[in-house]
Protein backbone atom coordinates (compact mmCIF):
# COMPACT_ATOMS: atom_id res chain seq x y z
CA UNK A 1 0.00 0.00 0.00
CA UNK A 2 1.05 3.40 -0.86
CA UNK A 3 2.14 5.16 2.25
CA UNK A 4 0.70 8.83 2.02
CA UNK A 5 2.77 10.16 4.79
CA UNK A 6 5.85 9.63 2.89
CA UNK A 7 6.81 12.70 1.30
CA UNK A 8 8.51 12.41 -2.18
CA UNK A 9 11.74 14.03 -0.72
CA UNK A 10 12.09 11.05 1.62
CA UNK A 11 13.20 9.13 -1.57
CA UNK A 12 15.50 11.41 -2.35
CA UNK A 13 18.13 9.61 -3.89
CA UNK A 14 21.49 9.96 -1.60
CA UNK A 15 23.36 13.23 -2.32
CA UNK A 16 26.42 12.54 -4.83
CA UNK A 17 29.53 11.80 -3.34
CA UNK A 18 31.62 14.94 -3.47
CA UNK A 19 34.28 15.15 -5.68
CA UNK A 20 37.20 14.15 -4.40
CA UNK A 21 40.05 17.29 -4.26
CA UNK A 22 42.64 16.81 -7.32
CA UNK A 23 45.38 14.24 -6.02
CA UNK A 24 48.46 16.51 -4.76
CA UNK A 25 50.24 16.00 -8.47
CA UNK A 26 53.10 18.76 -7.33
CA UNK A 27 54.83 15.98 -5.72
CA UNK A 28 53.61 12.99 -7.89
CA UNK A 29 55.53 11.90 -10.97
CA UNK A 30 54.13 8.81 -12.10
CA UNK A 31 54.55 10.24 -15.71
CA UNK A 32 58.07 10.03 -17.28
CA UNK A 33 58.58 13.41 -18.21
CA UNK A 34 59.08 13.96 -21.74
CA UNK A 35 61.62 15.74 -23.81
CA UNK A 36 60.35 19.30 -24.71
CA UNK A 37 60.22 17.98 -28.48
CA UNK A 38 57.85 15.20 -27.19
CA UNK A 39 55.85 17.93 -25.44
CA UNK A 40 55.58 19.88 -28.47
CA UNK A 41 54.34 17.08 -30.55
CA UNK A 42 51.67 16.11 -27.91
CA UNK A 43 50.61 20.12 -27.79
CA UNK A 44 50.63 20.14 -31.68
CA UNK A 45 48.32 17.36 -31.95
CA UNK A 46 46.05 18.45 -28.94
CA UNK A 47 46.87 15.72 -26.66
CA UNK A 48 48.52 16.55 -22.59
CA UNK A 49 51.99 17.19 -23.14
CA UNK A 50 52.59 15.90 -19.53
CA UNK A 51 50.28 11.80 -19.89
CA UNK A 52 48.99 11.93 -24.04
CA UNK A 53 46.08 10.05 -22.54
CA UNK A 54 43.43 12.95 -22.22
CA UNK A 55 42.52 16.51 -24.16
CA UNK A 56 44.53 19.18 -23.47
CA UNK A 57 41.53 21.61 -24.74
CA UNK A 58 37.72 21.31 -23.84
CA UNK A 59 37.13 23.83 -26.90
CA UNK A 60 38.18 25.06 -29.34
CA UNK A 61 41.01 27.10 -27.77
CA UNK A 62 40.26 26.84 -24.15
CA UNK A 63 42.68 24.09 -22.57
CA UNK A 64 40.98 21.76 -19.83
CA UNK A 65 41.72 23.56 -16.20
CA UNK A 66 43.06 20.12 -15.18
CA UNK A 67 44.38 16.99 -17.31
CA UNK A 68 41.70 13.83 -16.66
CA UNK A 69 43.89 11.80 -16.35
CA UNK A 70 46.93 12.86 -15.00
CA UNK A 71 45.50 15.92 -13.17
CA UNK A 72 47.73 18.17 -14.74
CA UNK A 73 47.09 21.96 -13.55
CA UNK A 74 46.90 23.99 -17.29
CA UNK A 75 45.75 27.08 -15.55
CA UNK A 76 49.53 28.91 -15.20
CA UNK A 77 49.60 28.84 -18.99
CA UNK A 78 50.06 31.94 -20.58
CA UNK A 79 50.02 31.65 -24.26
CA UNK A 80 48.07 34.93 -24.76
CA UNK A 81 48.69 36.07 -28.45
CA UNK A 82 51.65 34.33 -28.62
CA UNK A 83 49.89 31.38 -31.24
CA UNK A 84 48.29 34.04 -33.15
CA UNK A 85 51.26 35.33 -33.90
CA UNK A 86 53.08 32.11 -34.85
CA UNK A 87 49.88 31.12 -37.36
CA UNK A 88 49.97 34.94 -38.87
CA UNK A 89 54.07 33.90 -39.07
CA UNK A 90 53.16 30.81 -41.29
CA UNK A 91 50.35 31.43 -43.48
CA UNK A 92 52.20 34.52 -44.37
CA UNK A 93 55.15 32.23 -45.37
CA UNK A 94 52.87 29.74 -46.88
CA UNK A 95 50.64 31.75 -48.75
CA UNK A 96 52.67 34.61 -50.40
CA UNK A 97 54.95 32.19 -52.57
CA UNK A 98 51.79 29.81 -53.77
CA UNK A 99 50.01 33.93 -54.44
CA UNK A 100 53.34 34.61 -56.24
CA UNK A 101 53.01 30.99 -58.24
CA UNK A 102 49.84 31.19 -59.28
CA UNK A 103 49.66 34.48 -60.17
CA UNK A 104 52.49 33.91 -62.43
CA UNK A 105 51.04 30.94 -63.52
CA UNK A 106 47.74 31.79 -64.11
CA UNK A 107 46.73 34.93 -64.25
CA UNK A 108 43.56 34.73 -62.34
CA UNK A 109 40.65 37.70 -62.70
CA UNK A 110 40.92 40.00 -59.77
CA UNK A 111 37.23 38.48 -58.16
CA UNK A 112 38.49 34.85 -57.74
CA UNK A 113 41.62 36.14 -56.38
CA UNK A 114 39.71 38.24 -53.85
CA UNK A 115 37.53 35.12 -52.70
CA UNK A 116 40.33 32.54 -52.73
CA UNK A 117 42.94 34.32 -50.99
CA UNK A 118 40.82 35.44 -47.92
CA UNK A 119 38.73 32.05 -48.18
CA UNK A 120 42.23 29.94 -48.18
CA UNK A 121 44.41 32.02 -45.38
CA UNK A 122 41.17 32.01 -43.26
CA UNK A 123 41.52 28.14 -43.53
CA UNK A 124 45.37 28.06 -42.93
CA UNK A 125 44.96 30.12 -39.41
CA UNK A 126 41.93 28.31 -38.64
CA UNK A 127 43.73 25.05 -38.71
CA UNK A 128 47.00 26.10 -37.28
CA UNK A 129 45.75 28.08 -34.21
CA UNK A 130 44.89 24.69 -31.87
CA UNK A 131 48.13 23.39 -33.31
CA UNK A 132 50.07 26.70 -32.12
CA UNK A 133 48.50 26.80 -28.67
CA UNK A 134 49.02 22.90 -27.69
CA UNK A 135 52.64 23.86 -28.67
CA UNK A 136 52.79 26.98 -26.72
CA UNK A 137 51.51 25.36 -23.69
CA UNK A 138 53.63 22.43 -23.79
CA UNK A 139 56.42 24.56 -23.98
CA UNK A 140 55.49 27.05 -21.36
CA UNK A 141 55.09 23.62 -19.53
CA UNK A 142 58.10 21.68 -20.24
CA UNK A 143 60.29 24.46 -19.54
CA UNK A 144 59.01 25.61 -16.03
CA UNK A 145 57.82 29.29 -17.74
CA UNK A 146 55.21 31.04 -15.56
CA UNK A 147 53.37 29.38 -13.09
CA UNK A 148 54.67 26.25 -14.43
CA UNK A 149 57.35 24.44 -12.55
CA UNK A 150 59.64 22.43 -14.33
CA UNK A 151 58.59 18.92 -14.37
CA UNK A 152 61.96 17.24 -14.03
CA UNK A 153 63.08 19.59 -11.50
CA UNK A 154 59.98 18.89 -9.96
CA UNK A 155 60.74 15.07 -10.07
CA UNK A 156 64.41 16.03 -8.38
CA UNK A 157 62.64 17.78 -5.78
CA UNK A 158 60.52 15.23 -4.61
CA UNK A 159 63.21 12.71 -4.73
CA UNK A 160 65.49 15.00 -3.06
CA UNK A 161 62.55 15.49 -0.46
CA UNK A 162 61.85 12.33 0.26
CA UNK A 163 65.94 11.33 0.45
CA UNK A 164 65.85 14.15 3.10
CA UNK A 165 62.56 12.77 5.11
CA UNK A 166 64.01 9.41 5.42
CA UNK A 167 67.53 10.52 6.85
CA UNK A 168 65.43 12.27 9.38
CA UNK A 169 63.49 8.88 10.08
ZN1 LIG B 1 47.59 14.55 -18.62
Amino acid sequence: MTDFMASPFDQRPAAPAPIAPFPDTELEQPFPVPTVGLAILRGLRGQCPRCRRAKLFRAFLKPQDHCPACGQDWTHHRADDFPAYLVILLTGHLLAPLIIAVELAYELPMGVQMLLWPCLAATFMLSLIQPAKGAVIAVQWRLGMHGFTRPDRKAADALAQTESSEQQA
